[in-house]
């Protein structure tokens, strides 16, 4: 899972004032331990300067006498004091604090070495296990001469608790910063955000049916500004392409209708006639019936176009019943080896378009007749209660897959089954279906079973029962009505 830009901004900010913090308080306490040794090592050297001037400028007379010394420099031992070492200029230990373990202190030989040099040399030291202590050694010497070494150390207890107050004080201080950032992260992430979120729900309000909405972004941060001038502008060249693919079906759809027409026309006037060959009628038969389904493809085509441009319904009362003969006339010899059969028919009567309802039933029961194998049979059925009306195609072909029956009303969406035969459809017969059922204010339902048949139920809301009805086709009716009547 990828986080969003907004969580990644928050951690990115968070984590680097984090990381300022740490590399802060690294620093700092570096800085103040240095300070705090140095200022160590110049108390070291007054103590050390104390002990000079006792034991070699005042000077004592025997071992005695000078151990007296040392354990009153070191009343307070290493707790609240300082301890001292005295060694020979070969670095033997001659006087200790008694609260030492010489041992402890011994000095290495590079290091007697340099304090025998004359350089003052501080080393920490662990002793007694946990304790640690800061310890100065240096040589004394009268006319070039080495009298001795003074060593003393004292604990560096202070520094440590010091260090370990600027710890706790930057875990608390660190902590809060911490969460502040966060929220002030977060908050300013959303804040900064927001236009482009509100950018984007506009866009996603957006869909392909409704190219004329833009998104308009004024007064936002220019970057945003860009995004929804872009995004406008690629509406506008979308808008301009789908006018342009719709008025091109339209045309397409209108220039073939006539023709199409004129030519079964053509066909069924030499049907008529009189003695004619049974092998020619065939041939003729078949080329209406081809004719037809090339007119009624290229209807669903024009209804399709006009589905896109949000076509006004010419709405007026329509006998669905009657419909459903005409609809039942037309179809019944589409295909001979598959019957068609008229089951219940009721009276209703509903409020449309009467082409568009003619199609959407044209439309239902072709494809009972086109997906039904031979000695099959389609059953067109007209029902009523109180509030719709109910067309029911049953047929008893092939079915639908349950997993695909929420996709066949999808434009251009086919179900290719194995060993079935060819249909020849477009894929657009049940998705204008379904654009006539909505605009109608129904539905179509679809119960399937695979290689048992399907049931297609149009259901419509009808006119309250004794309404009164205009005859269907009434003169000077909209171009609809010209472009329909496909047969
Ligand atoms: P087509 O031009 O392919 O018939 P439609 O939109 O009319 O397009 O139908 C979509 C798909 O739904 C078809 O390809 C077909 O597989 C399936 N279909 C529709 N009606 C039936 C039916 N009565 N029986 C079986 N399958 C059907």
């Amino acid at each position: 899972m990828s986080l969003s830009i907004r969580w990644r901004l928050t951690l990115w900010i968070t984590g680097a004032l984090l990381a300022a913090l740490v590399v802060i308080f690294l620093v700092l306490s570096f800085a103040l331990r240095t300070t705090l040794t140095s200022d160590l090592d110049d108390d070291l050297t007054a103590d050390i300067d104390q002990v000079v001037t006792l034991v070699f400028i005042r000077g004592v007379e025997n071992e005695a006498a000078l151990q007296d010394v040392v354990d009153r420099f070191s009343v307070g031992g290493l707790s609240s004091g300082f301890v001292v070492l005295l060694r020979d200029a070969d670095g033997n230990v001659v006087a200790a604090s008694q609260s030492i373990d010489p041992e402890e202190f011994a000095l290495s030989d590079g290091e007697i070495e340099r304090v025998l040099d004359g350089e003052a040399v501080s080393r920490n030291l662990d002793i007694r296990g946990d304790e640690q202590v800061r310890v100065r050694a240096v040589s004394v010497t009268v006319g070039g001469e080495v009298l001795g070494i003074v060593e003393v150390a004292e604990s560096t207890d202070a520094i440590s608790a010091t260090l370990d107050r600027l710890r706790t004080l930057f875990l608390a201080v660190g902590g809060v910063a911490v969460v502040v950032a966060f929220a002030v992260a977060y908050w300013l992430s959303r804040w900064s955000l927001r236009p482009i979120e509100e950018v984007a729900a506009v866009a996603a309000q957006i869909e392909a049916s409704d190219l004329t909405r833009r998104l308009e972004a004024r007064g936002q941060p220019s970057e945003v500004q860009r995004l929804s001038d872009t995004f406008d502008a690629m509406l506008e060249r979308l808008d301009r392409a789908f006018q342009q693919q719709r008025n091109f079906v339209l045309d397409v759809a209108h220039e073939l209708r006539t023709p199409l027409t004129a030519l079964r026309g053509n066909i069924d006037v030499l049907l008529m006639t009189e003695g004619l060959d049974p092998e020619k009628r065939a041939q003729l038969e078949r080329m209406s019936g081809e004719t037809s389904r090339l007119i009624r493809l290229t209807t669903n085509l024009l209804y399709l176009a006009l589905a896109e441009a949000g076509h006004e319904l010419d709405r007026r009362p329509v006998e669905l019943d009657v419909v459903c003969l005409e609809v039942y006339h037309i179809m019944r010899d589409l295909q001979p080896e598959v019957k068609l059969r008229l089951g219940n028919e009721d009276q209703v009567s509903v409020t449309g378009d009467r082409d568009l309802l003619k199609q959407l039933i044209l439309n239902i029961v072709e494809n009972g007749i086109k997906y039904t194998p031979a000695g099959g049979q389609v059953t067109l059925s007209l029902f009523r209660d109180e509030v719709s009306a109910r067309v029911v195609v049953e047929d008893t072909g092939r079915g639908i897959p349950a997993d695909q029956i929420p996709f066949i009303f999808e434009r251009f969406h086919r179900v290719t089954v194995a060993g079935s035969r060819g249909s020849g459809g477009a894929g657009i017969g049940l998705a204008i279906a379904d654009w006539i059922a909505r605009a109608h204010g129904g539905e179509i339902v679809v119960q399937s079973e695979v290689g048992k048949g399907s049931a297609f139920t149009i259901v419509l809301p009808a006119e309250p029962l004794g309404a009164s009805v205009h005859p269907a086709a009434e003169p000077g009716a909209p171009e609809a009505e010209n472009v329909s009547s496909p047969q």
